[in-house]
């Protein structure tokens, strides 16, 4: 069963207001099985919905509309359907009643207009909105000869949810066929994109009946598998499976199979181990400290820490010798080994982390130019350094900066 997703408003179509209702939509169906193959978002002119919903029609089962139900001039997502399908509206006196009551228990008087949130197009079936005014429709039967399925929703993100979880929930669920969807987000870091792809498409080509979407986001991969089945035994199997070829292939690139995120990962790898763990940050400004107590629970293994933006205090706070800073400058490996040192011996912990570079996008040189960051992991049997020159403006650098500092912990305790 395919579907399509019509977000139906003008404003949608500019820079001030995203259509959410689709991914919610969207979300829903794919839990029962059924893809959306279009989103189309449109604006108010009879004209275009028409336009779309005849498209719509010729390569969509399944037709979800949202928005264009209120009571303005430029509500017309009843109209165009309406027109497209061949039918006729006619006025529902029950719905009538209801909007009228509605607006006489506030005290307030219903404006003429109002009135058309109560059309309702021949055939449909009404889906009683508890939240607004315009009701849903639903609407089931042959066009083009074929079976489709319409349904109307209201613009409103809360009056979608509450009405397509009373009213269209079940009553889609017993239209389509039986599936289970079971899907997987591998989590990848240190690794660009094309390199990952080139390594897993290979594996993903054994797997026809699986569908692979490859998302870069800042410092990570993302590898989003889904399979459907009948059972959620097999699509689990068959999930555990390729989720395995991917591991073997990646190996300790993958981070995370469940979902999890980096910080999530190195805090239960922190708690596993029995390790400690304190920070001394220069050019992240206090990014890993953050991260790492985002996680609930966190205190039984992160510290504290630093942010150690000047000279001076590099010294203070995490003994960086003065002449170490003197010779080699802030942004260097010496005075990252030893941010990292200090601050592990400071605080009696396990570990200590350090982090010194150039996040521009001011204040690079040619011999350290921006992206150019330091990170130091130190532990009891010595310090690893690792020098990257990150791309990006100050926000991407910082990001990437205390992504690399992360996985540099989790490596270390895996
Ligand atoms: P109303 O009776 O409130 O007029 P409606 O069904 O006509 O409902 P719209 O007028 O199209 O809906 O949209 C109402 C509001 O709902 C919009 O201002 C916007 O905030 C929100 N909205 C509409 N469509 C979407 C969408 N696709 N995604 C997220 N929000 C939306």
């Amino acid at each position: 069963m395919i579907a399509e997703i019509i977000a139906v408003g003008s404003e949608l179509l500019t820079p001030f207001r995203q259509d959410t209702n689709s991914l919610y939509l969207t979300a829903q169906l794919n839990s029962l099985g059924v893809e959306v193959e279009f989103k189309t978002i449109v604006g108010d002119r009879l004209r275009d919905i028409v336009r779309v919903t005849s498209t719509a029609l010729s390569r969509a089962d399944v037709l979800f509309f949202s928005g264009g139900l209120g009571p303005t001039e430029d509500d017309l997502t009843r109209e165009a359907v309406a027109e497209t399908l061949g039918l006729g509206l006619r006025r529902d006196a029950e719905i009538l009643e209801s909007i009228e009551r509605r607006f006489a228990e506030r005290g307030w008087k219903m404006s003429a207009n109002n009135a058309k949130q109560a059309d309702v197009i021949n055939g449909a079936t009404v889906l009683r909105n508890d939240q607004g005014t315009a009701p849903g429709q639903w609407i089931s039967g042959k066009a083009n000869g074929e079976e489709k399925i319409i349904v109307l929703l209201p613009g409103p993100p809360h009056e979608l949810k509450s009405l397509f979880e009373s009213s269209v929930l079940e009553r889609l669920r017993a239209r389509v066929p039986k599936q289970v969807l079971a899907s997987r987000v591998l989590k990848i870091t240190g690794m660009g994109e094309s390199a990952c792809d080139a390594r897993v498409a290979p594996i993903y080509k054994r797997y026809p009946d699986v569908s692979t979407t490859i998302l870069a986001v800042p410092g990570e991969i993302q590898l989003h598998v889904s399979t459907r089945t009948q059972s959620a035994e097999a699509a689990e199997e068959r999930l555990d499976k390729l989720v395995g070829d991917i591991e073997g292939e990646l190996g300790d690139y993958v981070y995370s199979d469940n979902g999890d995120s980096l910080e999530q990962i190195v805090n239960y790898y922190l708690q596993m181990r029995n390790a400690t763990i304190a920070v001394a940050e220069s050019c992240t400004g206090g990014l890993v400290a953050e991260r790492l107590t985002s996680i609930t629970g966190s205190s039984r293994s992160f510290i504290g820490g630093a942010v150690v933006y000047s000279d001076a205090l590099k010294t203070h706070l995490a003994d960086v010798p003065a002449d170490v800073i003197d010779v080699y400058g802030a942004v260097s490996e010496p005075v990252a080994r030893a941010l990292a040192e200090g601050i592990r011996k400071r605080c009696g912990c396990t570990l200590g982390l350090g982090i010194t570079g150039v996040a521009g996008p001011t204040g690079g040189t040619a011999e350290k130019p921006v992206g150019l960051v330091f990170h130091a992991l130190a532990g009891e049997h010595g310090t690893q350094v690792v020098k990257r020159n990150f791309a990006g403006d100050r926000a991407r650098v910082r990001w990437f900066a205390s992504q690399q500092a992360l996985d540099m912990v989790r490596r270390k305790l895996m």
